[in-house]
């Protein structure tokens, strides 16, 4: 009887079921991630990689994808998400609640931040820009460093 652990075909048999065994989960793992695009109109669009199934039963479905690039990752493109959009906005309006009248932003927090470009320096490979601080309502505009205008935190001058 062979020594099985040293029998080279018996290790390279081991290696090819643990790979094989390896990318069927990785396989498994890709189909459960992957979700339906959840435009309502998705299967009635007449595009190749929307055709399924054998010879007799062909068909357009909706597509499926292991991520989406519209309306949070839930549409395959523009057009599903505007149809979701046509049909249920009206239900979701009413759902979450419209809006009967203005909202409104008042001074204190209307404050925006601009940089002005002021021309190339001598060297004429950078820029100067001003920095300010903006408020229209306020009709004011203050001067603020570069390090205060890039500061994520500082919404309204202090
Ligand atoms: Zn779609």
């Amino acid at each position: 009887m062979t020594n099985e652990r040293n029998n080279p075909i018996t290790t390279i048999l081991w290696h090819y079921d643990f790979n094989l065994r390896a990318n069927i989960y990785c396989a498994l793992f890709v189909v459960e991630q992957m979700k339906y695009c959840q435009g309502p109109k998705c299967h009635e669009y007449h595009t190749k990689d929307r055709i399924r199934g054998p010879k007799g039963d062909k068909h357009y479905e909706t597509r499926k994808r292991s991520s989406f690039y519209y309306g949070n990752d839930n549409f395959c493109d523009q057009r599903c998400m505007y149809d979701w959009v046509n049909k249920h906005i009206d239900h979701a309006l009413d759902h979450f609640g419209r809006i009967h009248e203005p909202k409104r932003t008042g001074c204190d927090a209307a404050w925006y931040k601009v940089s002005k470009w002021q021309g190339y320096n001598d060297d004429n490979a950078s820029a100067t820009y001003l920095h300010y601080f903006v408020n229209d309502l306020l009709g004011q505009r203050i001067s603020i460093t570069q390090q205060q205008y890039d500061n994520k935190e500082l919404t309204t001058p202090s």
